[in-house]
């Protein structure tokens, strides 16, 4: 196995921090090459290291699901040469290998984020794209909690992955709360968050935590509200859905914020309490 240093003993994911939390922001799902680069050029002196856009789109119902693997390219070559590192969600672990291939031909140090989502809980599944990843030293790994409440299940994500071989060092995981059910949701969430169980996890695993807004709100004010609500557990970073047309998004346009609206939030969500006042 390769292992790279980042100089002061940084591991990969303090490359991607800022003012030391991982933030990584976009749009819910890549719709064209001009949308990315609109996001991309309004985004990439905001201070974020990482930019999100999903090639594939499990849906809930049928319904538009992506640009798939033509939309590799153009994620690729509209974020690395500008500094940022983009972020993905795969479903399969084919998927990885086109990844890497791609990410490869823009050399050793080009780096990706490709998550696990929630609804992709099939474990040899996630065995099979953990091994594909763990041949490339320069990829870091998330899983998203899975759907419904339930830490074992959580947990037993990680460890199918280090179980696969995948470094530790390069994992991460995300809360974005889990499926309602029978739960009483006063807020009317889309996804609860559990709080309590998201810090258990990071205890019991040691990787980073981080907390996904957008899917536990799924309306703006409510992405505001999780925020606030958070950040009395100290979460290790955050994945944000922003939009340059949200009216005009394909998909989740309720609960993507304006890229004003996310450049407002920016201060809050690193803890410089006294520039989010005054962005207020
Ligand atoms: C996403 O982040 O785009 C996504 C589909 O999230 P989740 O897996 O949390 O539903
Ligand atoms: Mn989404």
């Amino acid at each position: 196995m390769i292992f790279l240093t980042y100089g002061d003993g940084m591991s990969i994911l303090d490359t991607i921090r800022y003012k030391g939390k991982i933030i990584i922001a976009g749009p819910c799902a890549l719709e064209s090459r001009a949308q990315l680069k609109n996001c991309v050029k309004q985004l990439k002196d905001s201070g974020i290291m990482a930019f999100r856009a999903c090639l594939w789109k499990p849906r809930t119902a049928p319904g538009w699901e992506g640009l798939g693997y033509w939309g590799l390219y153009y994620l690729l070559e509209e974020t690395l040469p500008h500094g940022l590192t983009p972020a993905t969600e795969i479903i399969t672990a084919e998927q990885a290998k086109l990844l890497l291939k791609g990410l490869r031909s823009y050399g050793d140090d080009a780096k990706m984020i490709v998550w696990i989502g929630s609804r992709n809980q099939n474990h040899f599944e996630q065995k099979e794209m953990a091994r594909v990843l763990s041949e490339a030293p320069n990829v870091i790994f998330m899983f998203k909690n899975q759907m419904w409440e339930d830490q074992k299940h959580w947990l037993g994500i990680y460890n199918h992955i280090i179980t696969a071989g995948f470094p530790k060092d390069n994992l991460m995981t995300c809360h974005r709360g889990f499926a309602p059910g029978h739960f009483d949701n006063p807020e009317k969430y889309r996804n609860l968050p559990h709080f309590e169980m998201a810090v258990q996890v990071r205890e019991s695993t040691g990787i980073p935590m981080l907390l996904d807004p957008s899917h536990i709100g799924g309306s703006v004010s409510n992405v505001y509200k999780i925020i606030n609500e958070a950040s009395r557990h100290n979460f290790d970073g955050f994945m944000i859905e922003v939009h340059d047309n949200v009216q005009g998004a394909k998909t989740d346009a309720n609960q993507q914020l304006t890229i004003d609206q996310f450049r407002e939030l920016i201060p809050l969500l690193v803890g410089d309490v006294q520039s989010a006042y005054i962005n207020r």
